[in-house]
C-alpha cells in the first residue's frame, strides 16, 4: 500500500471509529439488558442484527480484532433462536465474544494520545451563565480526552441538541434564566433522555433538587465544582465494560429439577452448573466460582442445611449466598433452614420471574460487597494485595500463551511538598485525579492498582516493554499538563515510573522488583520520566 493510501485509510479509520465504537457499545449494553428483559424473540432479533452490523463495519474499516470477535458472535447466534435460551456453555461462549468486543474497542485508542481520543467520542455540551467557567472546564476536560462544546445562548444550544446528540450535558441552573426548566423541556422532545449534570453556584433548594431528578439529572453539583467527581460521572458514560454475568450453582439430587432451575436462570443470561451428587459441591465450587448457590432442602444422604454448614465452614465461602428451593411449606422448618447458613427460602413452585429476580438480587449484593473489600475507598482502584494477586494470575494466564505481561510502577514526584504547601485535602484530590486519569487511559483488561499512598501500579497483559513504555510516557506527559486548582493557584504535578516486562518463567515478585528498581532509576535521573527495567539493569 502506498503511503498516501495508508494515510487515507488511517483517516477513515479515525472518522468511522466512532460509529464502530457506538455499534460495539450497543452490543455490550444489549447483552447486559438480558438480565432485565430475559431471552426473547424481539431482543434476540435486535441483538443478532447489531452483531451483524458491527461485523460489517469493523470488517470494512479494518478493525481486525473487532471484526473477528463480531463474526464469531454472529456465527454463534445463527445457531440459536429467540424462543429458547441457550445452555450455560453457549452463554459463556457468547459472553467471551462480548468481552473481546469490549476489550478490542478499548484497544482501538491504544496508539492515540489522550487529546486525540476525543476524536472517537461524542461531545459534552456545556451551558454556563459565566462563560469563563465553561471554558476552563472545557480545557480541563480536553486533558481527559473529552470533547466539549460551550454555549452561551439557549437558542444555539437547543438547535445543536436536535442536530447532533451529545453524550451528556452540563447545565448551570442559572443558564438562560432557568437551566433546569430548559433541560426538562428538551428531554421531553427526545426519544431517549440525555445524561444531564447540573450546577448551581448556591446551595440548591429541595424543590430544585427534585426538578433536577425529573429532568433526568444524574448529578447536581454546587459551589466550587469538584472536577474529579464530575469527570468520574462523565467517564462512566464513556466506559465500555462488560460486567461478567452472574454464576449460580444448582444443587439438587433430582436431575429434572436442576435442569428446570438451570433453564430458567439461563433465560436471564446467568451461567449455571448443576451438581446432582451433593458431596461433589466443594470441588465444583472451586472450579466454577459461583456468585450464589441454589440448593434443594431434602437430598438423600445429606440435608441442604447440613451442606450449607459444610460450605460455610470454609473461610473463603463464608459469605456466599445460599438460597433453598423446596416444596417445604412448614414455616418452622423454613426458619430453621435459614438460620443454619441459608439466606433465602423459596417455596416450590416458584414463578420464573421470582426465581430470577431473587437470585439476581443476592448475586448483586454479594458482588458489591466483595468489590468494596478489594477496592481502595479514595480512588476506587484495586488495593496492594489484590494488585499482586492479579499480577500473579495474569502471568500464569499469559505464560500459557507465550505472551509477556508488563508491570508499571508509578510514584508521584515530591508529593510531600504538595501536602505541606496546599494541605492534605489538596493532596487527596491530586491522587484522585491521577487514579481517574489512569482508569480512562488503560484497557479494561489492564489492572490499575493503588500500590501505596501516592504509588500506583498498572498491569498490562499481552504488552511488551517498549509498548508499555510508550503508553506510560504519553500518560506521564499529559498528566504533567493537567492543572489542579487550589483556591486561586494553579498547580501541576508530575510522576516517575518504572516499567518491566516479564521474562519466561519469571516469578511475580521478581517482576515487581525489577519495575521498582526502574522506578528508582527514574527518580535518581531527575524524576518526571519513565524508565525501562531493561535500561536500568
Ligand atoms: P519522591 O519524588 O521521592 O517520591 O518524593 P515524595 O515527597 O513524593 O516522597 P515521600 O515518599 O517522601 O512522601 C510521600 C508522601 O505522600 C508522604 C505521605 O504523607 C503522602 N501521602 C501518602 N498517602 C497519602 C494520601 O492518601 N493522601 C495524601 N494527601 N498524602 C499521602
Ligand atoms: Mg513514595
Ligand atoms: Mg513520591
Amino acid at each position: 500500500m502506498t503511503n498516501s493510501k495508508q494515510d487515507q485509510l488511517e483517516q477513515l479509520k479515525q472518522h468511522f471509529g466512532r460509529r464502530v465504537h457506538e455499534q460495539a457499545r450497543s452490543i455490550v449494553n444489549g447483552w447486559s439488558t438480558l438480565q432485565d428483559v430475559h431471552w426473547n424473540e424481539v431482543w434476540f432479533d435486535e441483538f443478532s442484527q447489531s452483531a451483524a452490523k458491527l461485523h460489517k463495519l469493523a470488517d470494512r474499516y479494518k478493525f481486525t480484532t473487532l471484526a473477528a470477535a463480531s463474526q464469531q458472535l454472529s456465527e454463534l447466534l445463527v445457531q440459536e433462536d429467540g424462543h429458547k435460551a441457550p445452555k450455560s456453555d453457549v452463554l459463556e461462549k457468547l459472553n467471551r465474544c462480548i468481552s473481546d468486543i469490549a476489550d478490542a474497542c478499548s484497544r482501538v485508542n491504544d496508539d492515540l494520545p489522550v487529546k486525540q481520543m476525543s476524536a472517537g467520542r461524542k461531545p459534552v455540551y456545556l451551558c454556563f451563565k459565566d462563560p469563563s467557567m465553561a471554558s476552563s472546564l472545557a480545557e480541563q476536560m480536553s486533558h481527559f480526552g473529552i470533547p466539549t462544546q460551550c454555549y452561551d445562548d439557549s437558542g444555539e444550544f437547543e438547535k445543536s441538541i436536535l442536530y447532533r446528540l451529545p453524550s451528556a450535558i452540563i447545565v448551570d441552573k442559572d443558564f438562560a434564566d432557568d437551566g433546569i426548566a430548559l433541560v426538562t423541556k428538551l428531554q421531553g422532545e427526545l426519544r431517549a433522555p440525555i445524561p444531564a449534570v447540573f450546577y448551581s453556584a448556591n446551595p440548591p433548594t429541595i424543590e430544585e433538587r427534585l426538578a433536577v431528578v425529573r429532568a433526568n439529572g444524574i448529578a447536581f453539583f454546587d459551589g466550587q465544582l469538584d472536577f474529579g467527581m464530575l469527570i468520574e460521572q462523565l467517564m462512566s458514560i464513556y466506559s465500555l465494560r462488560n460486567e461478567p454475568p452472574y454464576r449460580v450453582l444448582v444443587v439438587d439430587d433430582s436431575r429434572s429439577q436442576s435442569t428446570y432451575a438451570e433453564k430458567t436462570l439461563n433465560f436471564a443470561g446467568i451461567f449455571t452448573r448443576a451438581v446432582n451428587q451433593p458431596l461433589d459441591v466443594i470441588d465444583v465450587m472451586d472450579s466454577f466460582h459461583p456468585d450464589a448457590i441454589l440448593m434443594d432442602m431434602y437430598m438423600p444422604g445429606c440435608m441442604g442445611p447440613e451442606l450449607a454448614q459444610v460450605i460455610r465452614q470454609q473461610a473463603k465461602y463464608d459469605a456466599i449466598p445460599i438460597l433453598y428451593l423446596s416444596a417445604e411449606s412448614d414455616i418452622e422448618k423454613q426458619l430453621d433452614a435459614v438460620s443454619r447458613g441459608g439466606d433465602d427460602f423459596l417455596t416450590k413452585p416458584v414463578p420464573k420471574d421470582v426465581l430470577i429476580a431473587t437470585v439476581i438480587n443476592r448475586c448483586r449484593r454479594h458482588r458489591g460487597l466483595r468489590e468494596q473489600m478489594i477496592r481502595d475507598s479514595l480512588t476506587g482502584l484495586v488495593d496492594h494485595n489484590n494488585t499482586l494477586e492479579a499480577l500473579k494470575n495474569d502471568l500464569k494466564r499469559m505464560a500459557s500463551e507465550n505472551k509477556p505481561v508488563s508491570f508499571a510502577m508509578i510514584d508521584i514526584d515530591r508529593f510531600k511538598l504538595v501536602n505541606d504547601t496546599y494541605g492534605h485535602g489538596m493532596g487527596d484530590r491530586v491522587i484522585h485525579a491521577l487514579a481517574l486519569y489512569l482508569r480512562q487511559r488503560f484497557r479494561m483488561t489492564d489492572t490499575i492498582g493503588r500500590y501505596g499512598g501516592e504509588e500506583f501500579a498498572v498491569i498490562l497483559p499481552d504488552t511488551d516493554e517498549a509498548t508499555a513504555y510508550n503508553l506510560l510516557n504519553e500518560v506521564r506527559d499529559s498528566f504533567a499538563k493537567l492543572v489542579h486548582r487550589h483556591k486561586d493557584t494553579d498547580i501541576t504535578v508530575t510522576f516517575s515510573c518504572g516499567v518491566a516486562s516479564s521474562q519466561p518463567d519469571e516469578e511475580f515478585s521478581e517482576l515487581a522488583q525489577r519495575a521498582d528498581s526502574a522506578l528508582y532509576a527514574a527518580k535518581r535521573n531527575g524524576r518526571n520520566q519513565v524508565c525501562m527495567a531493561s535500561d536500568a539493569e
